[in-house]
C-alpha cells in the first residue's frame, strides 16, 4: 500500500490521506485543522487531480476528519463518498455550522477565501454521499481485481469508525479516532481480532502517561463529587465539552446523577450547536440502536440558554454550564462563560478532555491560581481565582490500551498518524522496543510512503 499524508502541518488537524492499493485509489477523510485559518487549515487536495479517485471514506464527523470534504469535490467532482449510517445521518449539520463559523471568521479576521464552501455546496455533496452499514463488506471492482471494505464502530463518537481494508489477502486496518472503554451514551470500539499485515493507528495520547489504575467510573465519580461541592457552595461549574459527542455524553451523566441524587437540581445551561445535535443523536438511538442517548434528558432537566453575560461579572442564575467549545476556543459560548466564572472563588471550571496548549483552555490549565488570565480577542484578563479541575473523560484510547490493541494484531507494519511529534515518536520508541518489532513509519507530508 502506498499512502500519503496530505496534512500540510504534518501534526494533527487536516486529517485526509491517499491510499493506493493496486489499482485502486482511495481518499480516507477530508478534515479541517481547527488551529489554522484560510487555505492553511486544508489539506492540500489539488494533489488529488491527477489520481483517478474510486472512493473517499471518511471516519467520523469531527471537523478534522470531515472540514474539508465539500472542497474534495472542487478538485475530484464526481467522487463517491462513504461514511457509516449515523454519519451520514449527522454530517450535513456539522458542515452547514462550519460554514456559519467560517462566516464569522470572515469578519473577525478579515479572511476573503472564507468561506470555503457553500450550504449550496453541502446539499450537491450531499447526493454523492452513501451510507455503509458496520460489518457490512463493500466491495470494490477495478481491472479484474477487488478490494473490499468494512467500517467498524470505533467507539470515540457516535458513528465513528475504523476501517477495514482487504486486498490480494493483505489486510489493513485503520483505527481512526479510537475509544476502547464504554461510555454512558456509548459502548467502545467493536474491532476485529483477526491479525492485520498493516495497521495505520492513531496516537493522540501518546505523550500522555496513562494511568495504570485509571477507571472511567471513578472519574466521573469525582467530576460529579466536584459539580456537588461547587453546586452546594453556591457557585457555578463550567465543563467545556466538544458539542458533537461530548456534550450529549455529560449532559446524560448529570442527569443520571440529579436522578440518583448524587448533584443537587440546579439550573443547566448551555446552547448552540451541541443542541442541536442532541436532536439528531436521538434519532440516529431510535433508528440504528447503535447509540443510546435520548433528549428527554435535556426537556427533563429544563436546559436553559446561555444569555446575558458580562465579562469579568458574575453570572446572573448560579449552575451548571456545560458549553462548546471544549478547548474554550475564542467566542465560544464555553469561552464566554469562563469570562464570568474565572474571577470568583466559588466557581469551578472542569475540564473533560484534550486541550491543545496553544489554545485558551489549555492556556488556562496552565495558570496558576491568583494569577492574570488573559481572555486574547477581549483584550481583558481577570485574576483566575475559580477552582480549575482536570478530569480524563477523553475520548480517546490511552497509550497503553493502544500499544496492546496494535501489538495483539501482530502487524508487520506500523503507520503513527494524529498526534502530535511527542505523542508519535513514543509509540515509535514502544514499538522499537516490543518483541516483534513492526516495522513503523511516520509520514511526512505529501511523501508518499510505501507501507
Ligand atoms: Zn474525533
Ligand atoms: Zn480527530
Amino acid at each position: 500500500m502506498i499512502l500519503t499524508d496530505l496534512n500540510p502541518s504534518n501534526g494533527m488537524g487536516a486529517n485526509c490521506f491517499l491510499v493506493e492499493l493496486g489499482p485502486f485509489k482511495l481518499v480516507i477523510d477530508c478534515g479541517i485543522n481547527p488551529k489554522e485559518m484560510g487555505v492553511k487549515a486544508m489539506p492540500e487536495l489539488h494533489r488529488l487531480e491527477d489520481h483517478r479517485i474510486d472512493l473517499a471514506i471518511v471516519t467520523h464527523c469531527h471537523l478534522d476528519h470531515l472540514g474539508a470534504l465539500p472542497v474534495l469535490l472542487k478538485h475530484v467532482p464526481d467522487v463517491e463518498i462513504a461514511m457509516s449510517v449515523p454519519s451520514q445521518m449527522i454530517f450535513t449539520r456539522m458542515l452547514h455550522n462550519s460554514v456559519n463559523v467560517m462566516k464569522r471568521q470572515r469578519e473577525e479576521h478579515y479572511i476573503k477565501e472564507y468561506p470555503l464552501y457553500s450550504h449550496d455546496d453541502i446539499d450537491l455533496l450531499a447526493k454523492q454521499v452513501y451510507p455503509i452499514m458496520f460489518g457490512k463488506t463493500k466491495r470494490l471492482q477495478k481491472e479484474g481485481e477487488e478490494l473490499e471494505i468494512t467500517l467498524y464502530s470505533s467507539g470515540h463518537v457516535v458513528g465513528a469508525a475504523g476501517i477495514e481494508l482487504v486486498y490480494k489477502h493483505r489486510r489493513i486496518f485503520f483505527t481512526g479516532d479510537v475509544l476502547f472503554t464504554q461510555q454512558s451514551i456509548l459502548n467502545g470500539a467493536k474491532f476485529p481480532k483477526h491479525p492485520v499485515d498493516t495497521l495505520v493507528m492513531e496516537t493522540t495520547r501518546g505523550a500522555t502517561e496513562a494511568d495504570p489504575y485509571y477507571n472511567r467510573n471513578e472519574e466521573v465519580k469525582s467530576l460529579l463529587e466536584c459539580i456537588n461541592h461547587t453546586l452546594n457552595g453556591g457557585g457555578s461549574v463550567l465543563i467545556p465539552v466538544f458539542a458533537f459527542g461530548r456534550m450529549q455524553e455529560i449532559m446524560n451523566l448529570v442527569h443520571q446523577a440529579r436522578l440518583r441524587g448524587d448533584i443537587p437540581i440546579s439550573p443547566v445551561f448551555s446552547s448552540g450547536l451541541g443542541m442541536d445535535l442532541a436532536d439528531y443523536i436521538d434519532k440516529i438511538t431510535k433508528r440504528t440502536e447503535l447509540c443510546t442517548f435520548s433528549t428527554k434528558v435535556i426537556r427533563e432537566m429544563r436546559v436553559k440558554p446561555v444569555k446575558n453575560l458580562r465579562p469579568g461579572k458574575r453570572v446572573s442564575m448560579p449552575g451548571l454550564y456545560i458549553c462548546s467549545s471544549g478547548m474554550m476556543v475564542q467566542h465560544t459560548p464555553s469561552w464566554r462563560v469562563a469570562a464570568s466564572l474565572l474571577p470568583f472563588h466559588e466557581n469551578t471550571i472542569c475540564f473533560v478532555g484534550y486541550c491543545d496548549p496553544d489554545t485558551q483552555g489549555g492556556k488556562l490549565q496552565q495558570t496558576k491560581p491568583g494569577e492574570k488570565f488573559l481572555f486574547e480577542q477581549l483584550k481583558k484578563d481577570f485574576p483566575l481565582r475559580a477552582r480549575v479541575r482536570k478530569f480524563d473523560l477523553s475520548g480517546h484510547a490511552n497509550r497503553d490500551e493502544l500499544m496492546s490493541f496494535a501489538l495483539d494484531r501482530e502487524p508487520r507494519s506500523v503507520v503513527l498518524t494524529h498526534g502530535d511529534p511527542d505523542a508519535r515518536n513514543w509509540f515509535a520508541e514502544a514499538f522499537a522496543n516490543a518483541v516483534t518489532q513492526p516495522k513503523v513509519t511516520i509520514p511526512k507530508s505529501f511523501e508518499p510512503c510505501l507501507v
